[in-house]
């Protein structure tokens, strides 16, 4: 049997990235001498195994043929017979599908390295448009390798056109394209992701609530830019999508984490308000305040507040004094003791009533 190393290890060694983990490709070997071996399968009938001491990834080496719509249909043939060359030509890039075997030679029968130099992101052959996720993952990889200055070649754009007209994209699963938007958002040019798609036709078929515009767009770059967690990007992603029931179409398309959602509502609800803080009456500001729970979830607010600034910066702001004033307001009511109120006896709706008194009084005076 023979071990290589492939796909993202090969090509980011080869790009001088950090490689963080490595799949392994085997030839020659049968499910029994893997197993014999101490190898254990990650599952009954996909022929993929953990190694007993790294725990990384042994995959026998296979074809696969699409057998129906959707990813659920692909049948595997994985044999001791198939060769290193047919394994590799079932991958989606040229810059995926090379290998290196132990004594660290390159094996790269579909030319990656030269278009890894040429920077060019290329399908591998014409068994791309069998698997609609790899739409997505081109545009994926576009963002992650724009500062590279990678692109996207041609005729794989073309395909990527076809395949989107098709309509094949609605035949993937909530998970699967969850999956690679959230791995897409948190790369450094996440708006690439985007572009792509848009270029391509797919941006039509999975989010056609979105503006693609560079302005529209512009938030999620700062974002990235500010190194802002995922929920923020979803947040800054979907801040021109103003209408609540297509962020909630959206949201609920790709089963978005609760955390994603309840932040990309919010920001389309109270992003104008955000804009005016300043200019907010004292009762108007703590219902804000109110409807963030600032009290018990300081961290929502503070997330809020960050996805508006990062659409101010967009537009050019040059600093958003409206953050450190909402702060502020925040822990002005947030000061408010509770417990000189109990101790007057108040108890239920009547001590409601008077914290919230209390704290539209420290946000008058907060106003000053
Ligand atoms: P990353 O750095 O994001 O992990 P990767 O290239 O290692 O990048 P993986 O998803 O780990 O990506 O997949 C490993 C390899 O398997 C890829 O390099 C590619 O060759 C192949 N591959 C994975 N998913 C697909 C797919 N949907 N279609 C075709 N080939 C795929
Ligand atoms: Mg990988």
């Amino acid at each position: 049997m023979h071990i290589y190393k492939v796909g993202g290890a090969v090509r980011d060694r080869l790009l001088g990235r950090p490689v963080s983990d490595i799949d392994w490709l085997v030839v020659g070997a049968t499910v029994e001498e893997m197993q014999a071996q101490g190898f254990r399968p990650v599952g009954a009938d996909f022929p993929v195994f953990i190694h007993p001491k790294t725990g990384e990834e042994y995959a026998l080496a296979r074809t696969e043929r699409k057998s129906g719509r959707g990813y659920g249909g692909f049948t595997f043939h994985a044999s001791p017979e198939v060769t290193l060359e047919e394994d590799l030509i079932r991958r989606d890039l040229t810059i995926n599908a090379m290998a290196e075997d132990d004594q660290g030679n390159l094996h790269d029968p579909y030319r990656g390295k030269a278009d890894l130099d040429k920077r060019i992101l290329r399908h591998v052959s014409p068994a791309f448009a069998e698997d609609p996720l790899r739409v997505l993952r081109v545009a994926r990889f576009a963002a992650r390798y724009a500062p590279l200055g990678f692109h996207v070649a041609d005729e794989t754009l073309e395909l990527m056109r076809q395949i989107s007209t098709s309509g094949e994209l609605q035949a993937l699963t909530a998970e699967r394209s969850w999956k690679e938007i959230e791995r897409a958002l948190m790369e450094a040019q996440p708006q690439v992701f985007i572009e792509v798609l848009r270029d391509c036709g797919a941006l039509q078929q999975l989010m056609p609530e979105l503006d693609p515009s560079p302005q529209a767009l512009a938030p999620l770059q700062q974002a990235a830019g500010h190194r802002q967690p995922l929920h923020v990007r979803w947040a800054c992603l979907l801040q021109g999508v103003r209408d609540t029931s297509q962020l909630k179409a959206v949201n609920h398309r790709f089963k978005a984490p609760r955390e994603c959602q309840e932040l990309a509502l919010l920001v389309g609800e109270c992003l104008p308000l955000a804009h005016r803080a300043m200019e907010l009456e004292a009762a108007a500001l703590l219902e804000l305040l109110q409807k963030f729970d600032v009290y018990r979830r300081p961290q929502r607010f503070e997330d809020f507040i960050a996805a508006c600034e990062m659409e101010a910066l967009a537009r050019q702001a040059e600093s958003y004094p409206q953050a450190a004033y909402l702060r502020g307001a925040a822990s002005a009511a947030r000061g408010v003791d509770v417990k000189p109120l109990v101790a007057q006896g108040l108890t239920g709706q009547a001590l409601g009533e008077a914290l919230k008194a209390e704290r539209l009084q420290a946000l008058t005076r907060y106003k000053g």
